[in-house]
């Protein structure tokens, strides 16, 4: 509001065509934002979480899965331009957009722009380890990196999932009078969660709060497969989760609703379950570090195989990975955009 709708001056400069301002990655020539925290004629959405996607845009062009996520939980239908991975399309003002594979949820992107020969990729939130729900990040060559940072200290580094996935198994079969109730998020975590429980073998009913239902549902529409899966609110008793897995998002773990089970052990997969004392905090009895984010060997490791000529920080905890930069003789800079606030750890 009260921006003009076109900027045609200083468009010569390098790099001066796009512009992180603080309610988003600013298009100048095409007027386009990319996961703008408020409402604009024409969006460009990496990803289906909260905080990248919101309601009310004119136009949102994202992938086809992150426009049917943003459907389910924002309603929005109107406006939905539906690109496919790798295909380059124009947004206007001579910029081309390519959408690519992130690695994080289903759906997610980062997004390659060119214009006049100059190419800058915003990954969105992103991740390295492998994930059989969503297709790999694919490293891709541009001038200017604007990276998330989310888990960027280096005390941050995630263990490989099998592990993590391991803990929960053997909690569950040490504990056959209990249940393991599972803190995950509903977009992404939850679904990971439960296709590599599947992928160690373990095939039983997994029960589910019905907030993740849905989005179960959209995931299997997409090819994502996830085995038995009842509604917590479907048992016939108490008696019938016994000895089983039960995943709720966080904020239901230490709700009323966790009492009509039996006897739950209390788990939570999130990243920040590296830090012993947010566990302890939120009353998590079994923490599983299991991140949809890349963590600290990963976000330098991208910068080193990306090789930008500049990287630019954003969404997260810049100064570290700043530092990181400098002492790597690699240009860089921090951007403070707002309303970047994880959901999705
Ligand atoms: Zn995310
Ligand atoms: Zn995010």
């Amino acid at each position: 509001m009260g921006r003009p709708a076109r900027v045609t001056h200083g468009m010569s400069a390098p790099f001066a065509w796009i512009r992180p301002e603080p309610s988003g990655i600013h298009i100048l020539p095409a007027d386009a934002w990319v996961d703008p925290s408020r409402a604009v004629p024409r969006a460009l959405v990496t990803h289906g979480h909260a905080d990248h996607a919101r309601g009310g845009h004119g136009i949102t062009i994202a992938t086809s899965a992150t426009l049917a996520i943003m459907e389910l939980r924002y309603n929005t239908r109107e406006g939905a331009s539906p690109v496919d991975y790798g295909e380059s399309i124009a947004i206007g003002g001579g910029v081309s957009a390519t959408f690519l594979p992130a690695g994080h949820v289903l759906g997610s992107a980062q997004i390659l722009l060119e214009h006049a020969g100059e190419r800058v990729i915003i990954t969105g939130d992103y991740k390295r380890a492998p994930d059989p729900t969503c297709e790999a990040f694919a490293v891709t060559p541009c001038d200017i990196f604007i990276t998330e940072a989310t888990f960027g200290l280096p005390v941050f580094t995630h263990p490989p999932i099998s592990e993590e996935i391991g803990k929960l198994l053997t909690a569950r079969a040490e504990n056959p009078e209990s249940c393991i109730l599972v803190g995950a998020y509903a977009l992404g975590k939850a679904q990971r969660v439960i296709a590599e429980l599947r992928a160690a073998g373990h095939h039983d009913t997994i029960w589910l709060h019905g907030a993740m239902e849905a989005m179960c549902r959209l995931y299997e529409e997409h090819g994502v497969m996830l085995g038995d899966l009842r509604l917590v609110s479907d048992a016939p008793s108490k008696e019938a989760m016994r000895g089983h897995i039960i995943l709720a998002p966080p904020s239901a773990l230490n709700d009323r609703w966790s009492r009509r089970l039996p006897d739950p052990i209390t788990a939570m997969a999130s990243g920040w379950m590296r830090v012993r004392a947010r566990a302890r905090q939120r009353g998590v009895e079994l923490p599983l570090v299991i991140s949809d984010h890349a963590d600290w060997n990963e976000l330098t490791r991208t910068i080193r195989e990306v090789n930008p000529a500049e990287t630019w920080i954003t969404h997260g905890r810049e100064e570290a990975l700043l530092r990181w930069c400098e002492l790597n003789q690699r240009r860089a800079r921090a951007l403070a955009l707002v309303g970047y606030e994880d959901e999705d750890d």
